[in-house]
C-alpha cells in the first residue's frame, strides 16, 4: 500500500510499504478519510515527536474508514463496516484507569499513520475505542471524533456554569471546536484569534464576540466585556507559553484557567503567587480524551453544529506535503485526506 513517512523536519515522502495483517484482536481499515491537526503539523516541522514517534515514521491520527480484514476473535464487527478509531485506548487496569481517570492512563495504547490506505488498527482501540459512524455522517467529518473528544473532555473539567462568560484564547479547530461545545452550555463565548476567516467560523459556531489578537490587549477586552472583573472561565488553546499567562491575566477571581494547549518541551510560565491565592484561581491542565467523551464527540458530530465548516479542504494522500506548507501558512483549517481520490500528478 502508499503510505506517508516522516523522515526528518519537513521531509515526508510516500513509500509502498506491505499491506497490514490483523493480529489476534486487531482489525485494518481501508482509510476513506484522515483529518489534519495541529499536532501532525507540530510533528511535521519537528521531524518527530518527543514521546511517540522516532524517524522514519508513518503519522496521522485521525481517520474514519472501512473495515477490511478482522484478526481473530474480533466480534461485533464485520468487513464493510464504516467506523471510526479513536488514535488511543486505556489499558482499564493500571491505577489510573482503576480510578478512572483514563486520560492519565500509564500504559496508554497509541495509533499512528492514518496518512495512508490502510490502518491497523491495535486491539486495545478495537475493544475501547472504535465506534460506528452513524449513517448520513460523512467520513471526513467521522474523523474529528478524536479531537472534539478532547475538547469535550476538557469543557467537562473547566467547571463551566450556565450564564458563564467564557473567553476561548485561540482561534485553531480546537479552539473553534470549545466555542460549538461551551455555547451548549448556555455561557457567553469571547473568541480571541489570530485569522479573520476563522473567527467568522467562531461565530457561525455561536461565540457572542470574536477579536483579532493583534488589534486589541486582550486582558482588558475581556476585563470591559466582564464588568471590569475578567472571565469567569478562561481557555488556552494555542500551545504557547506567553498565552497561558495571558489566560490567567483574563480571569476574574475565582475562575478556572484550562492551559489545554500543550507547550513545547521544558519550557515554563510565571504565575503571581497573589493572584493565585488572595483570588482563588484554579488553574487546570487538561490532557486527551476518555472513551465516554470518544462516544459523546461523534454523538456531537451529528448535531445541527456545521462542523464541516473546520475541514477546508479533501486531497489525495499524493497533496499531503502541499497540505502541511498550506496548513503551516495558515491558509486552512483542518484538510481530510481521502486515499481514495486519485492522486493528481
Ligand atoms: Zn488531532
Ligand atoms: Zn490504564
Amino acid at each position: 500500500m502508499l503510505a506517508a513517512l516522516l523522515y526528518g523536519q519537513e521531509d515526508l515522502r510516500l513509500e509502498r510499504v506491505p499491506d497490514p495483517i490483523p493480529a489476534a484482536g486487531e482489525v485494518v481499515i481501508q482509510v476513506t478519510a484522515a483529518t489534519t491537526c495541529g499536532t501532525d503539523l507540530k510533528v511535521w516541522h519537528r521531524g518527530g515527536h518527543a514521546k511517540m514517534l522516532k524517524p522514519p515514521t508513518r503519522f496521522g491520527h485521525e481517520a474514519a474508514g472501512r473495515i477490511v480484514a478482522l484478526g481473530e476473535g474480533v466480534t461485533g464487527w464485520k468487513v464493510g463496516d464504516r467506523v471510526v478509531a479513536n488514535n488511543s485506548a486505556p489499558c482499564m487496569t493500571c491505577f489510573f484507569c482503576q480510578r478512572r481517570e483514563y486520560s492519565l492512563c500509564a500504559n496508554l495504547t497509541f495509533n499512528n499513520g492514518t496518512f495512508a490506505e490502510y490502518l491497523k488498527i491495535p486491539a486495545a482501540i478495537v475493544q475501547y475505542n472504535l465506534l460506528p459512524i452513524p449513517e448520513g455522517m460523512s467520513d471526513a467529518l467521522a474523523a474529528m471524533t478524536e479531537p472534539l473528544a478532547c475538547v469535550l473532555h476538557g469543557v467537562a473539567r473547566s467547571n463551566v456554569k450556565s450564564g458563564d462568560r467564557v473567553a476561548v484564547l485561540g482561534d485553531g479547530a480546537i479552539g473553534l471546536m470549545f466555542v460549538a461545545a461551551l455555547v451548549q452550555q448556555s455561557t457567553e463565548v469571547f473568541l480571541f484569534g489570530g485569522n479573520d476567516q476563522r473567527l467568522t467560523v467562531g461565530e457561525k459556531f455561536g461565540a457572542a464576540q470574536t477579536f483579532n489578537y493583534r488589534q486589541v490587549e486582550v486582558p482588558a477586552v475581556v476585563r470591559d466585556l466582564t464588568n471590569g472583573w475578567g472571565a469567569d472561565v478562561v481557555i488556552e488553546a494555542t500551545g504557547v507559553p506567553a498565552v497561558w499567562e495571558m489566560a490567567i491575566a483574563c480571569a476574574r477571581p475565582g475562575a478556572t484557567v484550562n492551559l489545554f494547549g500543550g507547550c513545547p518541551r521544558d519550557t515554563t510560565i510565571t504565575v503571581n503567587t497573589e493572584q493565585l491565592h488572595y483570588s482563588e484561581l484554579t488553574l487546570k491542565g487538561v490532557f486527551h480524551n476518555t472513551p465516554e467523551y470518544v462516544r459523546a464527540a461523534l454523538a456531537f458530530l451529528s448535531s445541527q453544529v456545521p462542523f464541516e465548516l473546520l475541514v477546508s479542504d479533501r486531497q489525495p494522500l499524493q497533496q499531503l506535503e502541499k497540505v502541511f506548507q498550506n496548513m503551516k501558512d495558515r491558509k486552512v483549517i483542518k484538510v481530510a485526506i481521502e486515499p481514495s481520490i486519485a492522486g493528481a500528478e
